[in-house]
Protein backbone atom coordinates (compact mmCIF):
# COMPACT_ATOMS: atom_id res chain seq x y z
CA UNK A 1 0.00 0.00 0.00
CA UNK A 2 1.55 3.34 -0.81
CA UNK A 3 1.01 5.98 1.91
CA UNK A 4 2.32 9.30 2.17
CA UNK A 5 5.45 9.34 4.32
CA UNK A 6 6.53 11.08 7.73
CA UNK A 7 9.46 13.05 8.03
CA UNK A 8 10.42 15.03 4.69
CA UNK A 9 11.13 18.46 3.64
CA UNK A 10 10.36 19.33 0.14
CA UNK A 11 13.74 20.84 -1.58
CA UNK A 12 14.21 22.34 -5.14
CA UNK A 13 13.39 21.37 -8.60
CA UNK A 14 10.73 19.14 -7.08
CA UNK A 15 13.17 16.82 -4.59
CA UNK A 16 12.59 15.82 -1.59
CA UNK A 17 15.02 15.50 1.67
CA UNK A 18 13.69 12.77 3.54
CA UNK A 19 14.66 12.72 7.34
CA UNK A 20 13.74 9.27 8.51
CA UNK A 21 17.30 7.79 8.39
CA UNK A 22 21.13 9.28 8.76
CA UNK A 23 21.45 8.80 4.78
CA UNK A 24 19.02 12.16 4.26
CA UNK A 25 18.75 11.13 0.84
CA UNK A 26 18.03 13.79 -1.53
CA UNK A 27 15.45 12.26 -4.06
CA UNK A 28 14.32 13.69 -7.60
CA UNK A 29 10.84 13.30 -8.72
CA UNK A 30 10.06 9.44 -9.89
CA UNK A 31 13.20 8.46 -7.81
CA UNK A 32 13.43 6.43 -5.21
CA UNK A 33 15.70 6.56 -1.96
CA UNK A 34 18.74 4.25 -0.77
CA UNK A 35 16.37 1.68 1.20
CA UNK A 36 13.79 1.56 -2.14
CA UNK A 37 11.14 1.66 -0.77
CA UNK A 38 10.65 5.44 -0.23
CA UNK A 39 9.60 7.39 -3.40
CA UNK A 40 9.19 10.99 -4.92
CA UNK A 41 5.97 11.16 -6.50
CA UNK A 42 5.42 14.57 -7.45
CA UNK A 43 6.95 16.62 -5.35
CA UNK A 44 5.89 14.13 -2.07
CA UNK A 45 7.55 11.47 -0.25
CA UNK A 46 5.42 8.36 -0.26
CA UNK A 47 6.59 4.90 1.61
CA UNK A 48 5.64 2.33 -0.71
CA UNK A 49 5.20 -0.74 1.70
CA UNK A 50 2.61 0.32 4.55
CA UNK A 51 0.98 -2.78 5.75
CA UNK A 52 2.64 -5.20 3.13
CA UNK A 53 4.17 -7.42 5.42
CA UNK A 54 6.66 -10.19 4.11
CA UNK A 55 7.30 -11.72 7.07
CA UNK A 56 5.01 -12.85 10.78
CA UNK A 57 5.93 -14.83 13.31
CA UNK A 58 5.44 -15.71 16.80
CA UNK A 59 8.67 -15.75 18.29
CA UNK A 60 10.08 -16.52 21.96
CA UNK A 61 11.33 -12.34 22.99
CA UNK A 62 14.83 -14.31 23.76
CA UNK A 63 15.07 -14.83 19.61
CA UNK A 64 14.96 -11.11 19.12
CA UNK A 65 17.56 -10.99 20.66
CA UNK A 66 16.53 -9.58 24.07
CA UNK A 67 17.09 -10.92 27.00
CA UNK A 68 15.90 -8.82 29.62
CA UNK A 69 12.78 -7.23 28.27
CA UNK A 70 9.71 -9.37 29.57
CA UNK A 71 11.67 -12.54 29.63
CA UNK A 72 10.02 -15.68 28.51
CA UNK A 73 7.40 -13.82 26.90
CA UNK A 74 6.06 -14.24 23.52
CA UNK A 75 6.80 -11.50 20.57
CA UNK A 76 4.63 -11.09 17.70
CA UNK A 77 7.77 -10.18 15.17
CA UNK A 78 6.57 -8.50 11.65
CA UNK A 79 8.48 -7.05 8.70
CA UNK A 80 7.97 -5.37 5.01
CA UNK A 81 10.52 -5.42 2.42
CA UNK A 82 13.71 -3.36 2.26
CA UNK A 83 16.41 -1.57 4.23
CA UNK A 84 18.74 1.33 4.47
CA UNK A 85 21.67 -0.93 4.38
CA UNK A 86 23.40 -3.45 1.80
CA UNK A 87 25.24 -5.85 4.49
CA UNK A 88 27.10 -8.80 2.66
CA UNK A 89 26.56 -11.04 5.44
CA UNK A 90 22.71 -10.22 6.14
CA UNK A 91 20.92 -13.41 6.98
CA UNK A 92 17.47 -12.05 5.55
CA UNK A 93 18.82 -10.40 2.53
CA UNK A 94 15.73 -12.73 0.31
CA UNK A 95 13.36 -9.63 2.32
CA UNK A 96 15.92 -6.80 3.17
CA UNK A 97 17.36 -6.59 -0.22
CA UNK A 98 13.94 -7.41 -2.45
CA UNK A 99 13.82 -3.55 -3.87
CA UNK A 100 18.02 -4.30 -5.00
CA UNK A 101 17.06 -7.90 -6.26
CA UNK A 102 15.88 -8.07 -9.81
CA UNK A 103 12.50 -9.60 -9.48
CA UNK A 104 12.59 -8.78 -5.77
CA UNK A 105 9.45 -6.60 -5.11
CA UNK A 106 7.91 -5.05 -2.87
CA UNK A 107 4.45 -6.11 -2.04
CA UNK A 108 3.73 -8.83 1.20
CA UNK A 109 0.24 -9.90 2.19
CA UNK A 110 -1.63 -6.75 3.36
CA UNK A 111 -1.90 -6.58 7.03
CA UNK A 112 -3.73 -3.21 8.65
CA UNK A 113 -2.34 -2.14 12.17
CA UNK A 114 -5.43 -3.11 13.72
CA UNK A 115 -4.90 -6.61 12.30
CA UNK A 116 -1.35 -6.98 13.81
CA UNK A 117 -2.50 -5.96 17.45
CA UNK A 118 -5.44 -8.13 17.22
CA UNK A 119 -2.99 -11.03 16.46
CA UNK A 120 -0.62 -10.30 18.99
CA UNK A 121 -3.35 -10.57 21.66
CA UNK A 122 -4.74 -13.75 20.40
CA UNK A 123 -1.30 -15.32 20.41
CA UNK A 124 -0.76 -13.85 24.09
CA UNK A 125 2.26 -12.08 22.99
CA UNK A 126 3.75 -9.35 25.36
CA UNK A 127 5.27 -7.25 22.95
CA UNK A 128 5.49 -6.40 18.95
CA UNK A 129 8.72 -6.68 17.28
CA UNK A 130 9.76 -4.66 14.50
CA UNK A 131 12.45 -6.84 13.41
CA UNK A 132 13.94 -9.31 10.07
CA UNK A 133 14.24 -6.04 7.85
CA UNK A 134 15.33 -2.55 9.42
CA UNK A 135 11.92 -0.74 11.15
CA UNK A 136 12.87 2.36 10.36
CA UNK A 137 12.05 2.11 6.69
CA UNK A 138 8.76 0.96 7.52
CA UNK A 139 8.39 3.84 9.87
CA UNK A 140 4.98 4.85 9.46
CA UNK A 141 3.60 1.27 10.12
CA UNK A 142 5.33 0.78 12.50
CA UNK A 143 4.56 3.79 14.01
CA UNK A 144 0.67 3.18 13.67
CA UNK A 145 0.98 -0.30 15.14
CA UNK A 146 2.93 0.69 17.94
CA UNK A 147 0.00 3.59 19.07
CA UNK A 148 -2.74 0.85 18.89
CA UNK A 149 -0.58 -1.91 20.44
CA UNK A 150 0.39 0.75 23.42
CA UNK A 151 -3.16 1.33 23.78
CA UNK A 152 -3.99 -2.29 23.80
CA UNK A 153 -1.64 -2.69 26.60
CA UNK A 154 1.27 -4.09 24.38
CA UNK A 155 4.10 -3.03 24.80
CA UNK A 156 7.10 -2.45 21.43
CA UNK A 157 10.35 -3.07 20.08
CA UNK A 158 12.82 -2.63 17.18
CA UNK A 159 15.36 -4.81 16.19
CA UNK A 160 17.72 -2.23 14.16
CA UNK A 161 20.77 -1.30 13.01
CA UNK A 162 20.62 1.91 14.51
CA UNK A 163 20.79 4.32 11.70
CA UNK A 164 18.01 6.74 12.34
CA UNK A 165 18.01 10.34 12.88
CA UNK A 166 17.22 11.69 16.14
CA UNK A 167 14.08 13.25 14.92
CA UNK A 168 12.70 9.93 14.07
CA UNK A 169 13.58 8.23 17.35
CA UNK A 170 12.14 11.09 19.18
CA UNK A 171 8.68 10.50 17.06
CA UNK A 172 8.44 6.94 17.79
CA UNK A 173 9.73 7.17 21.50
CA UNK A 174 6.15 7.10 23.05
CA UNK A 175 5.21 4.14 22.10
CA UNK A 176 9.08 2.55 22.07
CA UNK A 177 10.03 0.55 24.85
CA UNK A 178 13.06 -1.48 23.86
CA UNK A 179 15.59 -2.20 21.06
CA UNK A 180 18.14 -4.58 20.30
CA UNK A 181 21.04 -2.58 17.95
CA UNK A 182 22.84 -4.71 15.72
CA UNK A 183 26.60 -2.72 15.93
CA UNK A 184 27.86 -4.32 12.79
CA UNK A 185 31.54 -3.40 13.36
CA UNK A 186 32.97 -0.64 15.19
CA UNK A 187 35.22 0.36 12.28
CA UNK A 188 33.82 3.10 10.14
CA UNK A 189 35.44 1.97 7.06
CA UNK A 190 33.31 -1.52 7.50
CA UNK A 191 30.05 0.07 7.68
CA UNK A 192 30.96 2.10 4.77
CA UNK A 193 32.65 -1.20 2.56
CA UNK A 194 29.99 -3.85 4.02
CA UNK A 195 26.76 -1.95 4.74
CA UNK A 196 26.85 0.97 2.69
CA UNK A 197 26.78 3.24 5.53
CA UNK A 198 28.96 5.10 8.60
CA UNK A 199 29.52 4.09 12.50
CA UNK A 200 28.72 7.27 14.35
CA UNK A 201 24.77 7.69 13.30
CA UNK A 202 24.41 4.20 14.84
CA UNK A 203 26.56 4.88 18.21
CA UNK A 204 24.75 8.11 18.26
CA UNK A 205 21.91 6.06 18.34
CA UNK A 206 22.56 3.85 21.11
CA UNK A 207 23.45 6.93 23.18
CA UNK A 208 20.09 8.97 22.23
CA UNK A 209 17.98 6.13 23.14
CA UNK A 210 19.73 5.30 26.73
CA UNK A 211 19.12 8.88 27.02
CA UNK A 212 15.18 8.68 26.04
CA UNK A 213 15.30 5.81 28.96
CA UNK A 214 14.70 3.32 25.82
CA UNK A 215 15.72 -0.10 27.16
CA UNK A 216 18.40 -0.88 25.15
CA UNK A 217 20.42 -4.61 24.43
CA UNK A 218 23.36 -4.36 21.78
CA UNK A 219 24.12 -7.41 19.30
CA UNK A 220 27.07 -8.16 17.15
CA UNK A 221 27.22 -10.80 15.03
CA UNK A 222 30.91 -11.46 15.06
CA UNK A 223 32.23 -12.25 11.62
CA UNK A 224 35.51 -14.25 10.76
CA UNK A 225 38.08 -11.68 9.07
CA UNK A 226 35.51 -8.66 9.21
CA UNK A 227 34.98 -7.60 12.83
CA UNK A 228 36.77 -10.25 15.20
CA UNK A 229 40.29 -8.11 15.77
CA UNK A 230 41.33 -8.15 19.13
CA UNK A 231 41.51 -4.35 19.37
CA UNK A 232 38.23 -3.70 17.48
CA UNK A 233 35.97 -6.38 19.59
CA UNK A 234 37.62 -4.89 22.73
CA UNK A 235 36.90 -0.93 21.69
CA UNK A 236 32.86 -1.78 20.99
CA UNK A 237 33.46 -3.35 24.96
CA UNK A 238 34.97 -0.35 25.60
CA UNK A 239 32.23 1.44 24.31
CA UNK A 240 29.75 -0.58 26.09
CA UNK A 241 31.76 -0.20 29.71
CA UNK A 242 31.67 3.68 29.52
CA UNK A 243 27.29 3.48 28.53
CA UNK A 244 27.07 1.42 31.49
CA UNK A 245 29.05 4.03 33.80
CA UNK A 246 27.59 6.69 32.47
CA UNK A 247 24.08 4.97 32.90
CA UNK A 248 24.38 4.04 36.55
CA UNK A 249 25.40 7.21 37.38
CA UNK A 250 23.21 9.18 35.38
CA UNK A 251 20.03 6.97 37.08
CA UNK A 252 21.43 7.56 40.31
CA UNK A 253 21.41 11.15 39.95
CA UNK A 254 18.44 11.12 39.01
CA UNK A 255 16.87 9.34 41.82
CA UNK A 256 18.69 11.42 44.30
CA UNK A 257 17.72 14.89 42.28
CA UNK A 258 14.23 14.03 41.44
CA UNK A 259 12.77 14.97 45.57
CA UNK A 260 15.26 15.83 48.48
CA UNK A 261 12.73 13.27 50.30
CA UNK A 262 14.61 10.39 48.20
CA UNK A 263 17.44 10.38 50.47
CA UNK A 264 15.49 9.71 53.47
CA UNK A 265 16.27 6.02 53.25
CA UNK A 266 20.47 6.99 53.08
CA UNK A 267 19.78 9.62 56.02
CA UNK A 268 17.88 6.58 58.22
CA UNK A 269 21.09 4.25 57.40
CA UNK A 270 23.10 6.70 58.84
CA UNK A 271 21.16 7.12 61.71
CA UNK A 272 21.25 3.13 62.46
CA UNK A 273 24.99 2.82 61.78
CA UNK A 274 25.64 6.37 64.24
CA UNK A 275 23.01 4.17 66.81
CA UNK A 276 25.25 1.48 66.21
CA UNK A 277 28.41 3.42 66.89
CA UNK A 278 27.11 5.21 70.19
CA UNK A 279 25.64 1.42 71.98
CA UNK A 280 29.02 -0.17 70.68
CA UNK A 281 31.25 2.74 72.86
CA UNK A 282 29.16 3.97 75.41
CA UNK A 283 26.19 1.43 75.86
CA UNK A 284 24.13 4.77 76.16
CA UNK A 285 19.91 4.49 75.91
CA UNK A 286 20.10 7.34 73.14
CA UNK A 287 21.55 4.82 70.80
CA UNK A 288 18.01 3.19 70.81
CA UNK A 289 16.80 6.65 69.57
CA UNK A 290 18.81 6.47 66.92
CA UNK A 291 17.90 2.80 66.00
CA UNK A 292 14.04 3.80 66.14
CA UNK A 293 14.14 6.79 64.54
CA UNK A 294 16.57 5.64 61.63
CA UNK A 295 14.18 2.47 61.13
CA UNK A 296 11.00 4.40 60.57
CA UNK A 297 13.23 6.98 58.28
CA UNK A 298 14.28 4.19 56.06
CA UNK A 299 10.93 2.29 55.83
CA UNK A 300 9.15 5.72 54.99
CA UNK A 301 12.14 6.23 52.79
CA UNK A 302 12.16 3.44 50.86
CA UNK A 303 7.92 3.69 50.41
CA UNK A 304 8.45 7.14 48.89
CA UNK A 305 10.68 5.40 46.50
CA UNK A 306 8.35 3.62 45.19
CA UNK A 307 5.87 5.83 44.90
CA UNK A 308 8.08 8.25 43.56
CA UNK A 309 11.03 6.69 41.27
CA UNK A 310 9.21 3.10 39.49
CA UNK A 311 10.25 3.77 35.67
CA UNK A 312 7.70 5.16 33.73
CA UNK A 313 7.63 2.15 31.22
CA UNK A 314 6.78 0.10 34.13
CA UNK A 315 3.49 2.69 34.98
CA UNK A 316 3.24 3.02 30.83
CA UNK A 317 2.74 -0.58 30.06
CA UNK A 318 0.54 -0.60 33.28
CA UNK A 319 2.81 -3.88 34.38
CA UNK A 320 4.13 -5.54 37.20
CA UNK A 321 6.95 -7.39 34.90
CA UNK A 322 9.45 -4.87 35.76
CA UNK A 323 8.98 -4.08 38.82
CA UNK A 324 11.02 -6.90 40.66
CA UNK A 325 13.97 -5.73 38.32
CA UNK A 326 13.60 -2.19 39.70
CA UNK A 327 13.49 -3.40 43.26
CA UNK A 328 17.00 -5.28 42.55
CA UNK A 329 18.83 -2.24 42.12
CA UNK A 330 21.30 -0.52 45.27
CA UNK A 331 19.71 2.92 44.46
CA UNK A 332 16.34 2.28 46.09
CA UNK A 333 17.78 1.02 49.31
CA UNK A 334 19.87 3.39 49.70
S1 LIG B 1 14.75 5.98 4.90
FE1 LIG B 1 16.92 6.49 4.67
S2 LIG B 1 17.53 5.34 2.85
FE2 LIG B 1 15.29 5.46 2.80
S3 LIG B 1 14.84 7.26 1.61
FE3 LIG B 1 14.86 7.91 3.73
S4 LIG B 1 16.94 8.63 4.08
FE4 LIG B 1 16.99 7.41 2.19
Amino acid sequence: MIREAMLWSPGEGGKVECRLCAHRCIISPGKQGICGVRENRDGGLRTLVYGEVVAAHVDPIEKKPLYHFFPGSKALSVATAGCNFRCGFCQNWQISQAPRRKGGGLTGEPFAPEDIVRAALDQGCRSISYTYTEPTIFFEYAFDTAKLAREAGLANNFVTNGYMTAEALESIRPYLDAANVDLKAFEDETYKKVCGARLEPVLETIRRMRALGVWVEVTTLVVPGLNDGEGELAAMARFQRARLILDLVRTTLEVKTMNPLLLIPGIGMMAIALGTVIYWKAHSKVALSFFLWGAAAWIVGVALKLIAAIPTSAIITGSRELLPRYLSEPVLWL
